[in-house]
């Protein structure tokens, strides 16, 4: 038996969220199973634990994209049993069980080895989040923005991916300046290399279809009108990678940047991205994350605190990144 936080579809198409004791026997199929240490708790994970998003496909569904933990049972020779591993997306707590609990069951395909170099907490504590920064970091660089171009704009600077985004730019040399709701976080966005803070009220409005140019690039974690305005102050030939929508969905822009400034907008996806592209971020991480920003960015929690820290975080109440702690 292990336990878990399940999700259940209520007859007026509510979700209902629980901390259930589940039978191994009730786990989905996969060549290996995995004692999971340690999960997190995403935005995605929040809004399919709140039922404010359509993210959960299959129902029940134990969330989280994120795990991190041991293989105990195995069919497959590359991983077994004993070895350290990574989970992050392939559709984990939308449509295959995921990481909120003590065990799962998935492909061995989905599967990253753990870099000795890191703890189990620290690879959670990096997480989706850091792993999807790191992807941004990594679109920017093959699209050709150095740290000599000028400054990097990184969007909801406060949450998992910005903070992630904010400490590994910075660690490269770029001039980055934080975009954040919550400027009296200054102090801490400073800390994680930012140079500047800006409020994110200046860009959260309709804005023309180009303006002074401010960005040689850009990591946008919000979308909508946040991502048209720094595409509209994007600089001529700069970068802006698009991952979120905190702020919303939408994307009300005009091609203008595009045409006439030659800005290229570069979608970064970590569910599916491909296994080399996942390990390379892996192998980058491990190297250029310190403890020092891991702790700074990432905290502990209980599964049992999940439902509450979940409507905490759509609240954009949560600073940084929640590591789940499963092991007991
Ligand atoms: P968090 O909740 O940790 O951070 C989101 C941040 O966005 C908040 O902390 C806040 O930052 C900002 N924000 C919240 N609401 C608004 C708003 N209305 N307008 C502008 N900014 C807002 O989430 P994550 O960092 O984990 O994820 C960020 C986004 O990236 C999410 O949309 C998530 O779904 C997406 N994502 C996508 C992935 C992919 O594969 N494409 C992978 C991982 C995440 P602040 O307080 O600093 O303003």
């Amino acid at each position: 038996m292990f336990k878990a936080l399940l999700l259940q579809k209520a007859d007026d198409g509510s979700t209902q969220a629980s901390i259930a004791t589940l039978d191994e026997a009730q786990l989905p199929a996969g060549e290996v199973e995995i004692e999971i240490a340690y999960s997190t708790l995403n935005y995605k994970d929040a809004l399919a634990i709140t039922g404010r998003g359509p993210v959960v496909r299959q129902w029940p569904m134990v969330p989280g994209i994120d795990l991190v933990g041991t293989v105990v049972r195995s069919d497959n020779s590359e991983f077994p049993n004993g070895t350290d591993v990574i989970v992050n997306g392939h559709g984990m707590g939308e449509l295959h069980w995921g990481g909120l609990a003590q065990k799962a069951r998935v492909p061995a395909g989905w599967l990253t080895r753990k870099p000795d170099a890191m703890s189990a907490w620290d690879a959670a504590s990096i997480g989706t989040a850091g792993y999807t920064a790191m992807l941004s970091v990594m679109a920017l660089e093959r699209h050709g923005v150095r740290a000599d171009q000028g400054p990097v704009l990184v969007t909801g600077a406060n949450g998992g991916v910005g903070s992630f985004a904010v400490a590994l730019l910075a660690r490269r040399g770029y001039e980055v300046h934080a975009s954040t709701g919550r400027v009296e976080e200054r102090d801490r966005l400073l800390g994680l290399g930012a140079t500047e803070v800006v409020d994110r009220a200046t860009l959260s409005e309709s804005g023309k279809p180009l303006q002074k140019e401010k960005w040689a690039g850009a990591v946008d974690c919000v979308g909508s009108h946040t991502l048209a305005n720094i595409c509209a102050q994007t600089r001529y030939g700069g970068v802006v990678t698009a991952c979120g929508l905190a702020q919303g969905m939408d994307f009300p822009a005009t091609v203008a940047p595009f045409i006439l400034r030659g800005v290229t907008l570069a979608g970064v996806d970590s569910v599916y991205a491909p296994q080399a592209l996942r390990e390379e971020a892996w192998k980058r991480l491990a190297e250029e994350t310190d403890a020092s920003v891991r702790e700074q960015i990432a905290y502990t929690a209980s599964l049992e605190d999940c439902i509450e820290l979940a409507h905490q975080l759509i609240r954009g109440e949560v600073k940084g990144r929640v590591v789940i702690d499963l092991r007991k």
